[in-house]
Formats: C-alpha cells, sequence, structure tokens
C-alpha cells in the first residue's frame, strides 16, 4: 500500500505555474522586490483583510526580524512552550528572554488568564500563538498589552486566512507571521510574511530583510537577507487562485475525521471555535490512555505498521530542548506537558480521499481494542 504521509503540498497545475514565471524570462529579475512580489504583496493584502504585509523568504525569518524591528533593549518575552521550535528560537536569538506561560486545556492556546503573574518590571512583549489554527484569547491579551505597555506578536504560523469576528487574523496585535513553508495550507514552496499596524514599523522591517540598508550610502539595521524572491512570489499567486477550494477540501476531510472519532471514549478532538472561519490546518487528537487503552505512541505505532505516517506535534514542549541547557522548568506549564504527550496530528491535506480517512480512523479504533 502507498504511504500515506502526515501532509502533502498543494500544488498549482503545472502549466499555471510556467506561464505564471515566463515573464521572468523577459525581465531577468529574479528577487529584490520584482513584480511577482509586488502582485503577491497586493493580493494578499485583501485576501487576509489586514492592512500592511511584508513578504519573506520564510516565516522563521519574518518572525525574528518582526521581533528585532520592534528595537526592544532585551528583557523577558511571555510565550508558550507548545509550538514550533521557530517560535522560542525567534525569541532567543533576538537576545531576548522567554518567560512560559502554560496552554488552556481546550485549545491548546496561551492560557490570557496566567499572563499578569508573570509580568514582571523585565517583561517587554507577548508572543502567542495560534495552535492548529485555533485562536488565542485576542480581546484578553489586548486588554494586559495596553494595561502594561507591551508589544503583541502573534505566530500566526498556523492561522492562514482565518478571521475571528469577520476580521482578518492578521490585523491583531502590533503584528503577526505567517509561514507559506511547503506543508502550510498555504504556500510559496519556502516563504512566509508579517502582517503589521504601524507603517514606521513596517519600513523598519523592509530595511531589515534587506541587510539593514537604508539607501546607497547609509546602512544604519543590523539586518539579515530575507527576501522573497520571484519564483516564490509566482507559485503565492498560482496557489493564491485555489486557496478557497483547497480549504474546503480540507474542510471535508476534517469532518469525515470527526464523524468517523466522535464520541469515542479517551480520544479528544480539536474544538470547533465560535466566531472563527476556519482554515482546516491540522487534525490533532488527545489520546487519554486511561480511557482509550493505549497510548498515543502505540496509536503511532500502530499506524506506521500500516505506512500511515502521524506526528507528534507538538513534541517535545520547547521549554525541554537540548539547545536550552536546563534553562527552563517543564513544571511551570503541566497542562503543555500533560497535552504534549497526549497529542497526535493525523495525515491531513486537500486530496487526501475519504477512503483513506476511514482506513486511518479503523486502526485507531482497532488500536484502542488491543
Ligand atoms: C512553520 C512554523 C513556523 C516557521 O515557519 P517557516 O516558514 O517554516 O520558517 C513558526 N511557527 C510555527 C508555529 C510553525 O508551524
Amino acid at each position: 500500500m502507498d504511504k500515506i504521509l502526515v501532509t502533502r503540498s498543494s500544488m498549482p497545475p503545472m502549466e499555471e505555474y510556467i506561464e505564471e514565471i515566463a515573464p521572468i524570462w523577459d525581465s531577468h529579475w529574479l528577487t529584490n522586490m520584482g513584480q511577482k512580489h509586488e502582485e503577491l504583496t497586493h493580493a494578499l493584502e485583501d485576501y487576509l483583510d489586514v492592512p500592511h504585509i511584508s513578504l519573506f523568504s520564510n516565516g522563521h525569518m519574518a518572525l525574528e526580524l518582526a521581533l528585532q524591528a520592534l528595537s526592544l533593549q532585551g528583557g523577558e518575552v511571555i510565550t508558550t512552550p507548545f509550538t514550533f521550535a521557530s517560535t522560542t528560537h525567534a525569541i532567543v536569538r533576538n537576545g531576548l528572554t522567554p518567560v512560559f506561560c502554560d496552554i488552556r486545556e481546550d485549545d491548546y492556546t496561551i492560557d490570557a488568564d496566567k499572563i499578569e503573574s508573570l509580568i514582571t518590571d523585565r517583561t517587554v512583549a507577548i508572543v502567542p500563538v495560534h495552535v492548529y489554527g485555533n485562536v488565542c484569547q485576542v480581546e484578553k491579551i489586548e486588554k494586559i498589552a495596553k494595561k502594561y505597555g507591551l508589544k503583541v506578536i502573534y505566530d500566526a504560523a498556523h492561522a492562514f486566512g482565518e478571521t475571528y469576528k469577520n476580521k482578518g487574523i492578521g490585523s491583531f496585535g502590533d503584528a503577526s507571521m505567517f509561514s507559506f513553508h511547503a506543508t502550510k495550507v498555504f504556500n510559496t514552496i519556502e516563504g512566509g510574511a508579517v502582517c503589521f499596524q504601524d507603517e514606521e514599523f513596517g519600513l523598519k522591517l523592509f530595511r531589515l530583510k534587506n541587510f539593514g540598508i537604508r539607501n546607497e550610502e547609509v546602512v544604519d539595521g543590523v539586518g539579515a537577507n530575507a527576501k522573497m524572491n520571484e519564483f516564490q512570489a509566482a507559485m503565492g499567486i498560482c496557489n493564491l487562485r485555489h486557496i478557497d477550494e483547497e480549504i474546503a477540501k480540507r474542510e471535508k476531510v476534517v469532518m469525515r475525521y470527526r464523524e468517523n472519532l466522535k464520541d469515542v471514549p479517551g480520544i479528544r478532538l480539536n474544538v470547533l471555535q465560535e466566531d472563527v472561519k476556519s482554515n482546516y490546518a491540522y487534525f490533532p487528537i488527545v489520546i487519554d490512555e486511561k480511557v482509550f487503552g493505549v497510548t498515543r505512541n502505540e496509536v503511532s505505532e500502530a499506524l506506521g505498521k500500516e505506512n500511515i505516517f502521524s506526528r507528534k506535534y507538538f513534541y517535545p514542549l520547547t521549554n525541554t530542548f537540548a539547545c536550552y541547557n536546563g534553562q527552563f522548568d517543564v513544571n511551570d506549564t503541566p497542562v503543555a506537558l500533560k497535552i504534549s504527550k497526549r497529542v497526535l496530528t493525523l495525515p491531513l491535506y486537500a486530496d487526501l480521499d475519504m477512503e483513506s480517512v476511514d482506513k486511518i480512523c479503523n486502526i485507531i479504533l482497532q488500536s484502542g481494542k488491543n
């Protein structure tokens, strides 16, 4: 039987991409904010319903440079360990100190009720994550940020195209980072973006992704190189034409999973949040071994034997990474620790067929009976 991987990149018809990149052979303009880059910028501002957007070579550099553009002079950043390595690394690589807040039991996002007790006179910002596309408690976070004068940058890598109360998810906080990596709902092969409110911040960010160059004779930022090239932008233009169909197909897959796995004792499905237009990015299940009978690892192995690849996403927590040399105490975030040991994300992509979904669910249900 063919392998079923946890995800499969969305691609436009090949002819469409070839047509999109053909003009590049006339212009010979391959990167540095070319025509495709500008076209995708405007198309994404519209689609995402955000005031401004700046495109990047990848999501990680987008987040790292967004933090740098805030010009924080050191200090503590409140965030969560239930995320991809990128979020925590972006904070640390800016010379800032992550302070880990626990997550909510029901949607796995930062527990806004626990943020205030972590604020000190060194706190400068909050970096929450819209985990699996589950939207954070944006109103509560905004209130706290205002009260204490903190910046808020969302890791919205999972939240492409979502809205909360009919507003683009990238319009909350001071800035939001999206990832357009091949494995995400929308891709530019590799790629990413920062959505932001303040134009001055945007200008700083723009220079930081181009070595901090202000003009031919003045370099006044210690920048990096994180520009999106024309071939990436062309892939984005093509994929954006099909994004609504792709998300609709993902929704069908998710609904089939939900139907098959609803009311199974010991298996908890992801929440459906009110006021959120979802992008159906991931399908995480949380397995309670005591009720279900077998562990998350055993379910993952049972699937693996049938050539089906699920992912322990997010495990381990970032506050346990070897590179951080035991600086952080994982017991500070007990809910995140518990969920990370029990969560399994199942294969999900637009073209996953219903037969495969049923098969995956049957293997999971059978494994519980052993
Ligand atoms: C994918 C991802 C990133 C990093 O994005 P890249 O485009 O791969 O650099 C950051 N945070 C989260 C939560 C992600 O899933």
